[in-house]
């Protein structure tokens, strides 16, 4: 049975690289009719965040990536916390000490820099020198005597290759002397990642590692250990990098895009949307749905594989997001799209984030009125400042249109129209208005249409003006155009 993990460290809130693998993971599961582990990798203790795994976790389940087994919800290997799980990694090291394939190494951290520094001058690769391999039984003694505390090395076999069969990159080769003995346990008894995350895998049952490229040369280091504890490795897959617009490598620091999940979240992007963008960064369907783009969860669920993950790295391109954003905007319901847009209205003080009754009803259709053409749905503040504007405010194009010929006669046509008109103010009484302003000044089309929406809304684009003028109001409508003329 298929077992996949995603395996945060809590140190920073969900960023979009740790999404994509969450759902590669989540999705090679559950095609595979598996189970998907979230495990909290938290030994790194001096870089951890409190709230990082909450968050984290919030994030993964407003994406709609739900896991089977967590710290949460526990499951048949809690617990599911590293710092929780000391006790097993505890349990395998003393195997690796008594079998000699680990050993206790005392060097300090002054000791192993100035060896690096040394190896570095003459120009060999830095990597642990072994000095703390041979120690006898009595210089152990002594430098414990010195109040040493001892980390615990694996003690790397020499002149072999180790073969990563990776389902993204094919065979990747390490040779065992380019890589030290390295550090499983660290003095204060903590298990350093690789040794915790293959003891982890393996009692967890973990049947396919997909993670990042980053931690491809870990590999080596990971099938060794589990060869010398006898558990048989996962089915590892190295997905690509995820490269900035400017196609450089991503830093947690690069501001050309935003980079976090709940960020996104709260700019009103929808997650099915960020499910689909993610799912292509580094990934595509095979045969003729190749050239398709939108997908449900539903159909990656079937399409997915990690034979078509690509090796090639991936471009984040902010623009294919939000264009797909606008897609998936454009075919929710209104109310959904009015549910997520209040509270963005709210916190511009536009609305009461409790609006009910009828002015929800404006809300929505207000909101209506922008759907279309939302990238996000925090845009609908912006677009809707007219709406809640008291002094009139004209962009240039507005000033161009105003200062033409016959616009006042026009305007003034509409006023009167409008006050001597005692009908409900709907967007077919609106049609009514303007035919008879049409008939008596004689401007149709673009010479009627364009001076009123120009004073109305103070801009010469927009959405339906008849909708815009009956949300406005009539004595808001009447107030903008005598505002004009005056
Ligand atoms: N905790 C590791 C990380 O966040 C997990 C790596 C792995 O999947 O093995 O990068």
């Amino acid at each position: 049975k298929v077992r996949t993990r995603y395996a945060p460290s809590p140190t920073g809130h969900l960023h979009i690289g740790g999404a994509r693998t969450a759902l590669f993971n989540y999705l090679w599961a559950r095609k595979n009719g598996g189970s998907f582990i979230v495990r909290i990798e938290d030994t790194d203790l001096e870089r951890n965040l409190s709230d990082a795994e909450k968050k984290q976790m919030e994030a993964l389940k407003w994406l709609g990536i739900e896991w089977d087994e967590s710290v949460d919800v526990g499951g048949p290997h809690a617990p599911y916390r590293s710092m929780e799980r000391l006790h097993l990694y505890e349990t395998y090291l003393k195997k690796l000490i008594d079998s000699q394939k680990a050993y206790p190494c005392y060097c300090t951290q002054e000791e192993l820099d100035a060896e690096r520094e040394k190896q570095l001058a003459e120009g060999v690769a830095p990597k642990y020198s072994g000095r703390c391999r041979h120690l006898s039984n009595e210089e152990r003694i002594a430098f414990e005597k010195e109040g040493r505390t001892p980390s615990i090395r694996f003690r790397v076999p020499e002149g072999r290759t180790i073969t990563v069969q990776d389902e993204v990159r094919g065979e990747v080769r390490f040779e065992t002397d380019g890589i030290g003995d390295f550090i499983i346990q660290r003095p204060d008894g903590r298990p350093t990642y690789n040794f915790a995350v293959v003891v982890d895998d393996a009692l967890m049952e973990i049947t396919h590692v997909v993670r990042a490229e980053e931690h491809l040369s870990n590999t080596p280091r990971q099938i060794l250990l589990y060869e010398a504890l006898g558990f048989t490795p996962p089915v590892f897959a190295h997905a690509s990098l995820i490269l900035n617009p400017e196609g450089k490598k991503m830093s947690k620091r690069d501001e050309s895009i935003i980079q976090f999940i709940d960020q996104y979240r709260d700019l009103g992007y929808l997650p099915e949307s960020l499910v689909n963008f993610l799912v292509l960064l580094g990934w595509a369907p095979e045969g003729e749905k190749a050239e398709e783009e939108i997908f449900s969860k539903e159909e990656l669920i079937d399409l997915f594989t990690l034979k078509r993950v690509s090796k090639a790295p991936a471009v984040f391109d902010s623009g294919k997001l939000k264009w797909m954003n606008n897609a998936y905007i454009k075919a929710s319901s209104l109310e959904r799209i009015t549910e997520l847009a209040i509270p963005h209205l709210a916190k511009a003080g536009r609305i009461s984030e409790t609006v009910r009754g009828e002015e929800r009803e404006w809300v929505k259709r207000l909101v209506g009125l922008y759907q279309e053409q939302l990238d996000y749905v925090a845009q609908i503040v912006d677009l809707t400042e007219m709406f809640f504007r008291d002094e009139a405010a004209y962009s240039d194009e507005a000033k161009q249109v105003l200062s033409g010929e016959h616009v006042s006669e026009v305007i003034a046509a509409f006023v009167r129209q409008l006050e001597s008109s005692e009908e409900a103010f709907t967007p077919d009484h609106v049609k009514k208005l303007l035919k008879a302003v049409q008939k008596e000044t004689g401007q149709k089309g673009k010479n009627l249409f364009m001076p009123v929406r120009a004073a109305v809304t103070g801009e010469v684009h927009g959405p339906d003006l008849r909708e815009s003028m009956t949300l406005l109001g009539k004595e808001k409508v009447i107030a903008r155009l005598k505002d004009f003329l005056d």
